[in-house]
């Protein structure tokens, strides 16, 4: 049905309700049944009309999760954000609010970690990996008012910055208040690490907890922490958990990690030795990271590999060998110049033709959490990159990846994947629902 037509409809039932009323009131006066059959019928009609109250926005561009449409296209949609169409301007009909810049979904942010927050700014730039996660471990105690503050305050940045779901990491459930509120979409993945064969079993279990809480309330999986703090013991237990769901790890985030797989040398050893673990029960395996481990996620339904900052040619060619499709591959590349000056191979991923996806990791490792910033920093350093590239891994690719593209991530018709206005130049943006 056009719009016209849809106006055309409302008109007429209005005219129809305000019709029925006066017969009523012409046949039995204003008595007191009619005076409150008066009021139900003109309260339903009022709600009516809210519910049906239509937002409409034409931009410079509109960018649906998918493409770039030009011409004089206008998004129309809810009050409450729900897409009805895209339309051309000659059938939008009136009251059209027009707006300077690009029109998009909300965006995803695939990897976070929100309980981390407080956290920012206290470890230095470019300390390299083994050293930034030997903090995290050692200085994340703090008192759990503070915590709870920089959570609420880290999801009030995120809601500005135009993001309406995350993939986020969980070690505890100091996250857990702010999400019940349900001012954004979570996928909540529930972290589990241990390098020692002999604590498998106990930080299983506590993963465990941790999951069943959030599986009650949210979209959960378990999730690997990373290659070298899961121990084969551990990964058997955490397995069963990827079945059907989203699986994530961090993934050849530095070039060490293929080392201590490869050959057992490298930076790995002596940050074991740092945390005082016992390290010699390992036997490397010969390959990649990622060729170690892949299989392990055979059964879940997709695939997040966050970072990727030395994934080279041999293991994309590997994974689409092993797993065809549902892989994505997140890059998180603010958090890779401030850990350890590193770019992610952006070009390596887009001539191999992965789905990309964007995070912004915590704020340990971070300015700011705001995938527009993300764009930005992909756009300054890989200039053939394309603007429209960038707002489908920030858009529809995300929401997939997070299983979450049957309501997020682009504008079709049903789903509520927020508006977001992005200033030319992308300056700035602004949520508009
Ligand atoms: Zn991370």
């Amino acid at each position: 049905m056009s719009l016209q037509k849809f106006d055309r409809r409302l008109n007429g039932l209005q005219r129809l309700t305000g019709f029925r009323i006066r017969v009523i009131n012409r046949i039995a006066g204003e008595s007191g049944k009619v005076k409150l059959f008066k009021f139900v019928s003109t309260t339903c009609l009022i709600l009516l009309l809210a519910i049906m109250n239509l937002l409409k926005f034409q931009a410079d561009q509109i960018f649906t999760g998918k493409e770039m449409l030009t011409g004089n296209p206008v998004l129309v949609c809810s009050a409450d954000g729900i897409v009805k169409d895209i339309v051309d301007k000659t059938e939008a009909g009136d009251d059209i609010q027009k707006l300077t810049g690009i029109l998009a979904p909300g965006f995803i942010n695939c990897h976070c970690h929100l309980e981390l927050s407080h956290m920012k700014g206290l470890i230095p730039e470019r300390t390299g990996l083994i050293d930034f996660v030997f903090c995290v471990v050692t200085q994340r105690h703090f008192p759990q008012e503070e915590i709870l503050d920089a959570i609420a305050q880290a999801e009030n940045e995120m809601i500005a910055n135009g993001i309406v779901a995350v993939g986020d990491i969980c070690n505890n459930l100091d996250t857990l208040i702010q999400k019940e509120q349900k001012n954004l979409w979570y996928y909540n993945f529930i972290e589990a690490s241990g390098w020692l064969p002999g604590i498998a079993q106990q930080r299983f279990l506590r993963s465990k907890q941790y999951y069943e809480i959030y599986s009650e309330i949210f979209s959960a999986s378990m999730a690997p922490h990373a290659p070298y703090s899961v121990s084969d013991e551990l990964w058997q237990l955490i397995t069963p958990f990827f079945k059907d769901k989203v699986a994530t790890i961090h993934n050849q985030e530095t070039a060490f990690e293929d080392e201590l797989f490869s050959q057992n040398t490298g930076d790995f050893v002596r940050m074991y030795e740092m945390m005082k673990i016992d390290h010699s029960f390992y036997k490397p395996s010969g390959k990649t990271s990622l060729q170690t481990y892949f299989h392990k996620f055979q059964s879940a339904a997709q695939i997040l590999l966050v970072h990727n900052t030395f994934t080279k040619e041999d293991d994309i060619k590997f994974i689409k060998k092993a797993r065809g499709n549902n892989v994505s591959f997140c890059l998180c590349i603010n958090a890779n110049q401030y850990i350890e000056q590193s770019l992610p191979p952006v070009n390596l991923l887009r001539e191999q033709g992965c789905t990309i996806v964007l995070g912004t990791d915590s704020l340990a490792s971070n300015r700011s959490l705001s995938i527009l910033d993300e764009i930005k920093t992909i756009r300054k350093n890989f200039p053939s990159v394309t603007l429209e590239e960038t707002l489908k891994w920030a858009t529809f690719s995300g929401a997939k990846a997070l299983q979450m593209d049957d309501k997020l991530g682009s504008f079709e018709k049903g789903k509520q994947p927020g508006v977001i206005l992005l200033e030319s130049g992308l300056k700035d943006l602004k949520r508009l629902i």
